[in-house]
């Protein structure tokens, strides 16, 4: 039986950052995936993700996005590869909504760069996006866009390059403990670690069914609509990310034309769901629900629906993450950095999940992760 330092089950965001970090630092890792990754069938496609900086949801997050800036930046560096585009961002709304509230306070406690904006200010930088009369924005000029896909790819280009041994389509079928470390199998075979990595995103609660984890899978639709006239308007050097409160806590957002439309999605708000049962198709209502809102705030997206994609988050109670050791098998670590906001971290929290795995600590206070 191959034996190995770390099991890493699930090689998208997280899982393809932590097999770069282990490999990296000499650690024999081996790698299992259900799928081919970068592929479409996760929380990981889609084109772009969101960075940013003034954290509405809260203040912690800040030195982990600072120390995830700086390895996205080494990675297109060691890669080669285009991953991170700076648009600037806003976060749009009712100034004391959580959303503009709680990114002025991230900005504020940190001393970011930022700005208020009103809606007349807003228009006039930004003549894709229409504030209503009572919204402000707070506007962070290093927001920008991720490119997903390459990520993913990177990190697991860079893994096998350090020695990492990925094997794809072959899912972990099931897991044992004995006194040297873990046994995991697959459908065609066993393999012997000292430790095990869970990264297996919306499919985490079936790995470890004995702790009914309390996550919840929620379905997400994002949209591709062709802008209507002034597609100029949308390039990713007139247009920045945009997130917006619509409501109290009722979210939406865009991005930039980045060749094959503008996107838009609505954060949360989606039906809760069966990772095996997720519905694929999208209805017409959820079009005319999401035209909606791109008709009154960004209206010369209004144009035909070019695309759509179907996504999952995987949600924590309180959407923060999950990271912690398996209380009952010390050697298998379970990461869940999702709730919808996790992607711009996979870099730091793939370096986190190795420091945990290699030294037992990290340089970043992870105990509001754990379970609670
Ligand atoms: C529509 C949408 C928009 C988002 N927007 C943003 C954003 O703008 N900014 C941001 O920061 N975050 C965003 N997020 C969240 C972010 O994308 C997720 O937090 C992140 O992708 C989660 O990564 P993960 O590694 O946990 O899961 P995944 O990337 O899904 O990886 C889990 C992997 O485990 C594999 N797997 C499952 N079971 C097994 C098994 N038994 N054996 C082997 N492999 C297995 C799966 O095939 C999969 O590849 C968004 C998410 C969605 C869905």
């Amino acid at each position: 039986m191959n034996s190995y330092d770390v099991v890493v089950v699930g090689l998208g965001a997280m899982g393809s950052a932590a097999a770069f970090h282990l490999a990296r630092r000499g650690r024999t890792v081996l790698g299992l995936e259900r799928f081919t990754p970068p592929h479409a069938f996760g929380s990981s496609h889609g084109e772009t993700r969101i960075i940013r900086e003034a954290y509405f949801e809260h203040p912690l997050y800040v030195p982990l996005v600072h120390r995830a800036y700086q390895l996205w930046a080494e990675l297109e560096q060691a890669s080669g590869r285009d991953l991170l585009r700076i648009t600037g961002g806003l976060m749009i709304g009712r100034p004391d909504g959580v959303l503009v509230s709680g990114a002025r306070r991230s900005a504020e406690l940190h001393a970011l760069p930022h700005e208020i904006l009103n809606p007349a200010e807003v228009a006039a930088r930004f003549p894709a996006l229409r504030p209503a009369d009572d919204m402000v924005a707070v506007w962070e000029p290093r927001a920008g866009i991720l490119y997903p896909e390459a990520c993913v790819d990177a990190h697991l280009a860079l893994a096998r390059s350090h020695g990492a041994m990925l094997r794809f389509e072959e899912p972990l079928t099931h897991w044992r403990s004995d006194d040297d470390g873990v046994i995991v199998a697959t459908a065609t075979g066993e393999y012997r670690a000292r430790q095990l990595l869970l990264t297996a995103g919306s499919w985490i609660p079936s790995l470890v069914p004995e702790l009914n984890l309390p996550f919840t899978v929620e379905r997400q639709v994002v949209y591709w609509f062709a802008p209507r006239a002034d597609s100029s308007l949308f390039g990713p050097s007139r247009c920045p990310i945009h997130l917006w409160e619509t409501a109290p806590r009722e979210f939406f957002y865009g991005f930039p034309d980045c060749g094959n439309g503008v996107k838009v999605a609505v954060h949360h708000g989606g039906e809760f769901t069966d990772v095996n049962r997720l519905r694929r198709e999208v209805a017409p209502d959820e079009v005319a629900a999401i035209r909606e809102l791109v008709r009154r705030f960004v209206p010369e997206a209004d144009g035909a629906l070019q695309s759509s994609a179907v996504c999952m988050y995987t949600n924590t109670p309180d959407e923060h993450f999950w990271i912690e050791r398996h209380p009952g098998h010390a050697q298998v670590l379970i990461a869940s950095p999702c709730s919808g906001h996790g992607f711009k971290f996979s870099s730091v929290i793939g370096e986190a999940l190795a420091d945990l795995l290699v030294s037992g600590h990290s340089r970043f206070d992870l105990s509001e992760f754990r379970r609670r």
